[in-house]
């Protein structure tokens, strides 16, 4: 038996209506802020992501899906959406376009990680890039769709943590600080954080290593070293925050796990999900399009992990039930019964109306078991009499009532009663 690879997950047609409720709240709460859906490759060159994500993440050293095609060029199986949609904005010149330019996607993404529960190889995301807007009100605008998105869903238990990284001016002033103090401890961390601490020592204070947090623990903070303009900038975001009533705290720990990020970085966290409790994460990257290739434009956004949310969802008990069945099903008696059926349900169908016919020549008892399985909102008998007079007896399967409906106005019959 072949076997699905490791860290990937099947989502079958029982579990299918729980993904369907995560992906239309999130496409109803886009449209309500004009957010429109974009759509990139699942794969790009490796380069993007070593130049977007940034050389010193997790995601570029160790977690990306990179392989040579046929033609020998480097791919890369996008690990998250930010950088797809970047290219595609500059590619296609919407840089002079109207601004801001807001889009959201919804995409399976690929990371190299250990699987474990929340945290998969193939995995999904729902997010969201506004490209254009360098004040507050874009971040609180980003924030308050999450939030709205979350709440949508039904979920409670999630919390709003929230932080300034700063610009650079004043991050070379922090990671100066930062070395000072790590510069002693360096004998007690891991390989990785070594090597962050050249390369980008802010970077420990995200390691998931025990004696890692332990030293970070009593790190100096990076809101003690924002220069005044980020300062004004965290500070008006928290004010409109407050205003459209998003609740957060401040977390001077959270400093995002990819390099493009820039002031205002953010998660929302689940205390019912465990070790894997960030179900949203985002922030401003005002650096990333000039990374990229292109002209500097400001950018915030956030993308927020399905299959977390859906453990989440399950967690806080707010799954949805499950899909329902057909309006109708046709039940025939005999041969010419099931004829008539089989029309019956192709005029139902152009009315609009859901149906279904027996098709494995089963008795009408055990039509009658699949359609109360399957959850068919009516059942509509068909056999000799009935077809000798017009209509058929119609079962309203929630109450065990039934009536005679003439075949004509079968549709309309149930139309009204679904
Ligand atoms: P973590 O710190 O948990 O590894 P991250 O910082 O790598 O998360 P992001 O790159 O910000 O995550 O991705 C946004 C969201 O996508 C996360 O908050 C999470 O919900 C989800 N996500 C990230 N990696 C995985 C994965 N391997 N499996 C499932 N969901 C994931
Ligand atoms: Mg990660």
């Amino acid at each position: 038996m072949i076997q699905i690879p490791k860290g990937c997950k099947d989502v079958l047609p029982s579990q299918v209506y729980a993904w369907h409720k995560i992906e239309d709240t999130a496409r109803k709460i886009a449209a309500s802020y004009a957010f429109k859906e974009i759509r990139t490759p699942v794969f790009e060159h490796t380069e993007l992501f070593a130049r977007g994500v940034g050389d010193t993440t997790d995601i570029v050293n160790k977690e990306m899906y990179t392989f040579l095609d046929k033609g020998g060029r480097s791919v890369t199986l996008r690990p998250e959406g930010t950088a797809g949609v970047a290219r595609a904005f500059l590619e296609h010149g919407l840089t002079g376009g109207v601004m801001p330019f807001k889009a959201y996607y919804l995409i399976s993404a690929f990371r190299y990680e250990r699987p474990q529960a929340g945290r998969l190889r193939e995995f999904h995301q729902f997010g969201c890039e506004l490209y254009g807007a360098a004040g507050p009100a874009a971040d609180a605008e980003v924030i308050s769709l999450a939030d709205g998105f979350l709440k949508a869903l039904g979920l409670k238990e999630v919390s709003l943590e929230l932080n300034s990284i700063g610009c650079k001016q004043c991050r070379a002033r922090y990671h100066a600080a930062l070395k000072a103090y790590f510069a002693p401890h360096i004998g007690e961390m891991c390989a990785d954080c070594r090597v962050r601490f050249e390369k980008n020592p802010m970077r420990i204070l995200d390691c998931k290593e025990e004696g890692c947090r332990a030293v970070a623990a009593g790190a100096p903070r990076m809101l003690e070293y924002l220069c005044d303009d980020c300062r004004a900038h965290f500070d008006g975001v928290q004010a409109l925050l407050k205003e459209a009533g998003v609740a957060f705290t401040v977390d001077p720990s959270i400093v995002r796990g990819l390099d493009y990020y820039s002031r205002t970085v953010f998660e929302f966290v689940s205390a019912a999900a465990g070790a894997q409790g960030t179900v949203l994460g985002g922030g401003r990257y005002d650096t990333l399009l000039e990374q990229v290739g292109g002209k500097s434009v400001p950018a915030v956004g956030f993308a927020a992990g399905m299959e977390r949310l859906l453990m989440v969802m399950e967690a806080e008990n707010c799954l949805p039930r499950q899909e329902e069945g057909v309006a109708c099903y046709l039940a025939g008696m005999d041969e010419a019964a099931r004829q008539k059926a089989f029309l019956l349900a192709a005029d139902l169908r152009r009315a609009g109306v859901s149906c279904e016919v027996d098709l494995m020549d089963r008795s009408v008892k055990a039509q009658f078991k699949y359609a109360d399985k399957t959850g068919a909102r009516f059942v509509a008998v068909l056999g000799e009499r009935e077809l000798e007079e017009g209509a058929a007896e119609v079962k309203d399967m929630k109450n065990s009532c039934a009536e005679r409906v003439k075949f004509q106005e079968l549709a309309n019959y149930i139309q009204r009663r679904t």
